[in-house]
């Protein structure tokens, strides 16, 4: 099959990768909420007019959007995913690299106001000033978080596979990371931000930024709620209409809930920040720096009831 891809490549179909078995908790007590081949129906047009016409709608002829849930523990996923050249094509072609720049090089005041808000709660929520701060942010795509970390002074790293990417955060004061298996830095704060939704195994990855965390550091999961999403699925079931949302097809392919998180973070030895640690550090972001009481409220219902949450190393708890 490899040479017959070596001779043509271009006449190939995109392969998949099939995973019925939960991928958070390993059961085989799974069952289909959704599916449709990715050249069918309400599926082709969603990803044939998501992607503008980009991805070449015959090579996906052997792959359905599969979603699966799981009985034990409610973890939903899609079960063929992508792999090889039609991975690599999905994140270098699809999704359009200058497109995505051009939204990235203007965030906007009020977006990089809020990411310098959250380095500050980091901030507080670690008793150090920004310029004590080493911080990473997993899968920072063209780096704005640690752009924003960097310039309030922190030692801020960006870890990114993409090399235009990185070569774009590098002449803004940010270092990089190619691959978190080769780092020997160690991190107060580590932050992943609309990564693991993307990631067929996360396990091994989030087991890895724990190795690079301080003792007493801190790891913040950040990733779609998957709770309507999936609510609306399991309502609907092949009336449901594909979207961007927790099941966006080929891209979000494991769809988390609050316990989820909480589940997998566990298994790599983190435990979620109480809520009166995060409370005092939003206290002090009120009173010190331009934090407010929506963003307060915003935080806390994320730590407590959504999948936006800070962790710890277990034996720090
Ligand atoms: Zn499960």
């Amino acid at each position: 099959m490899a040479a017959l891809a070596k001779q043509n490549p271009q006449a190939k179909n995109y392969q998949f990768k099939v995973c019925t078995d939960c991928p958070l908790c390993q059961s085989t007590h799974t069952e289909t909420l959704y599916n449709e081949p990715f050249t069918k129906g309400k599926t082709a047009g969603f990803v044939s007019s998501y992607y503008q016409s980009r991805v070449p709608m015959e090579k996906l002829a052997d792959g359905n959007y599969h979603v699966r849930e799981c009985t034990d523990c409610g973890f939903a996923w899609q079960a063929e995913v992508l792999e090889g050249a039609g991975i690599n094509a999905l994140y270098s072609e699809w999704i359009e690299p200058q497109e995505s720049l051009r939204k990235r090089e203007n965030p906007g005041t009020t977006f990089s106001a809020k990411q310098a808000n959250e380095v500050a709660l980091f901030c507080f929520l670690k008793h150090k000033q920004p310029a004590e701060l080493k911080v990473m942010d997993f899968g920072t795509g063209w780096g704005n978080w640690p752009i924003i970390a960097a310039a309030m002074g922190a030692d801020a790293y960006g870890a990114e596979l993409d090399s235009q990417r990185r070569a774009r955060f590098t002449t803004k004061g940010v270092k990089p990371v190619e691959d978190i298996f080769n780092c020997t830095e160690q991190f107060d704060v580590i932050n992943s931000d609309q990564v693991f939704e993307h990631l067929t195994e996360p396990l091994p990855l989030l087991k890895q930024l724990v190795k690079l965390l301080k003792d007493d550091g801190v790891l913040r999961i950040s990733v779609p709620d998957g709770t309507k999403t999936l609510k609306k699925i399991r309502q609907q079931g092949m009336q449901y209409q594909p979207a961007k949302n927790a099941l966006h097809p080929l891209e979000h392919v494991l769809c988390y809930q609050h316990q989820h998180v909480i589940a997998l973070a566990a298994q790599a030895g983190l435990v979620p920040i109480s809520p009166m640690q995060l409370f005092k550090a939003q206290l002090e972001n009120l009173r010190h720096g331009s934090y407010n009481i929506s963003m307060l409220v915003r935080d806390m219902w994320a730590q407590l009831r959504s999948t936006r949450i800070i962790f710890q190393k277990k034996s720090t708890a």
